[in-house]
């Protein structure tokens, strides 16, 4: 037995025998004796080419990975009309080079340019760079570019894969993959994570003589094991039969109400980003969205979005999810999310600065585009519209002021608005505490765990030496969102999680004692989050202890409920 560590991209067992995948390879004439007309002529003729298999590739990876892999082959489209990149090839065809070897290398000095970036995200854009000089290369040689010949499922190894090599890959063929270098950026993982493919990046060592051997690979401790011994092959077997297993009960759920066994419906919703993101909502069954985080609209777009953009979005994704609930929490810039043409100025502590409804509040132009947007979209759907990070009833009361100021706006210009829920994140402490005063003024609330723990605990989230400090079930937080829940059903507000924390099944049961009426996590976790409701049964807990009363001693409602 051989055995072979990487990184884990996605976890999961894959049992089969292993593929060896090799890029094509070319001979390219180094001679300076062409002729330039000719060679930009056939340039250009496998550019438009390739431009045209990259939009191919687009439609195929909309109906087989979703739209979020696809935008890649967009960006690739984009990308061969890039002025440097052909200014790159073009210098080596006037000095006479054929286009083949202006290719090879005006891609390589691009893609070079890009693997020396500090920021990792550009860094493993140099890939996406090569996978066009491959698919350029494949037409000038005439060379139809290889997929995947296999004749069984296999665990497929790869030097690396390109984003366009691994989307044609017959996915009815792929039991895994393992590539020797890639990262976690790059869009073959990205591609590798929505076909949820056991995957193994940076697995250096494993060799091309293990071709044709069986093998197992186990995404969970991140090695693959060549030839494994019996007890391996026993131990991994029954973990990958468990995992079918799971799966399978999982899908069963789709369809079936979030319900605890003693009666409590729970609505599960998902948390997403934009457009791209509604055939998760769709495939994972969530019953709606709990926060759709408006800012990428923002962070997607250069300049700042105008109405007619923002409105095409929120009514897409109303219409396509509709009669769903869609939660739209207006812009949350600012902290670690920055956009260059809001012109904001450097702060020394911006978690605790101009961030969100402080930005909104000061640009009232800026957050009428976004209200205005909103109440047209909201003719196509059932919208709720979200204001994150407040801390006071008089901010409230302005966006609601503001908000029908843009009411009012709209109905003299004849503009249909339909009916919406209005809400707020509770994210500071101080909401939290305040809970009752702001409860009177909307239809929900919605706990942004992130925040809350960030700003309740003192504890930056985004810097990960504080990890040792951190305890994402701090009891302060957990009597945070229980006072919230608490004081909006005094007044008739329902009450849900949108944090990360709303994901976490070792505390389902807490959330759902303490009352909480929706979760919204990521679209993955609806199904393992509504299998955990329906296993719950509360009946036990008919006397639930006001947290007022208790001494607030750590693990309180862990203890209590467990
Ligand atoms: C939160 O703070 O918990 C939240 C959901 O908002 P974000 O993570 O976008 O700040
Ligand atoms: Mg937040």
């Amino acid at each position: 037995m051989q055995s072979f560590n990487g990184k884990k991209v996605v976890s999961g067992i894959a049992i089969g025998k292993i593929k060896i995948y090799k890029t094509s390879t070319y001979e390219i004439n180094t001679a300076q004796n062409f002729d330039p007309d000719n060679e930009t002529k056939r340039f250009e003729d496998a550019r438009l080419i390739v431009q045209r298999q990259q939009h191919e590739l687009y439609e195929k990876a909309l109906v087989t990975t979703g739209q979020d892999t696809a935008g890649i082959f967009e960006a690739h489209e984009l990308m061969l009309d890039d002025e440097d990149l052909i200014e790159a090839c073009k210098d080596f065809i006037n000095d006479k080079y054929c286009a083949e070897y202006a290719v090879q290398t005006g891609f390589d000095n691009v893609a070079q340019t890009f693997s020396e970036m500090e920021d990792e995200y550009f860094k493993a854009r140099s890939a996406d760079v090569i996978d066009l000089k491959n698919s350029m290369l494949d037409v000038l040689s005439g060379h139809s570019g290889e997929s995947l010949q296999a004749n069984e499922p296999v665990i497929l190894v790869a030097e690396d894969l390109a984003p366009s090599e691994t989307v044609k890959l017959d996915k009815n063929l792929l039991l895994g993959l393992i590539t020797r270098q890639g990262s976690q950026n790059s869009h073959t993982a990205i591609l590798a994570r929505s076909m949820n493919l056991p995957t193994l990046i940076q697995c250096h060592e494993i060799t091309d003589d293990c071709e044709g051997k069986f093998a197992i690979l186990d995404g969970y401790n991140s090695c693959v094991y060549i030839e494994p011994d019996e007890n391996i092959v026993k131990e991994l077997t029954a973990k990958h039969e468990e995992d079918i297993k799971k799966e399978k009960l999982l899908q069963e759920l789709k369809g079936l109400p979030s319900v605890t066994k003693d009666g409590r419906k729970i609505r599960v919703y998902a948390n997403i980003g934009g457009i791209k993101d509604i055939n998760a909502v769709i495939e994972n069954d969530a019953e709606g969205v709990g926060l759709f985080r408006s800012e990428f609209v923002y962070l997607d777009s250069k300049t700042d979005p105008d109405e007619d953009t923002q409105f095409e979005s929120y009514k897409r994704v109303l219409q396509d999810l509709s009669p769903r609930q869609v939660i739209i929490r207006t812009c949350d810039i600012g902290a670690d999310k920055q956009v260059d043409y809001l012109n904001l100025e450097h702060e020394e502590n911006p978690a605790l600065g101009f961030r969100a409804i402080r930005i909104c509040l000061t640009r009232p132009e800026f957050f009428k585009r976004q209200l205005r947007a909103l109440l047209r979209a909201s003719a196509f759907g059932n919208l709720g519209i979200m204001f994150p990070m407040i801390i006071s009833k008089s901010e409230l009361l302005r966006c609601k002021e503001i908000l029908s100021e843009c009411q009012k706006e709209l109905a003299a210009e004849n503009v249909k608005i339909g009916k919406f829920e209005i809400g707020i994140m509770i994210e500071t402490p101080a909401a939290a505490i305040c809970a009752d005063d702001l409860a009177e003024e909307v239809d929900f609330f919605s706990i942004g765990t992130n925040d809350l723990t960030q700003y309740t605990c003192a504890i930056d989230r985004q810097n990960a030496n504080l990890e040792p400090f951190s305890d994402t079930h701090h009891p302060a937080v957990l009597k945070l969102i229980k006072m919230t829940i608490d004081a909006g059903h005094r007044h008739n507000t329902w009450v849900g999680i949108c944090g990360e924390l709303g994901a976490d099944l070792s505390l389902t049961r807490e959330f759902v004692s303490m009352g909480i009426d929706e979760l919204s996590v990521n679209p993955k976790s609806v199904l393992p989050l509504r299998a955990a409701i329906r296993d719950l049964d509360l009946k036990e807990l008919k006397q639930e202890i006001p947290v007022e009363n208790n001494n607030s001693k750590p693990g309180f409602f862990r203890r209590l409920f467990k």
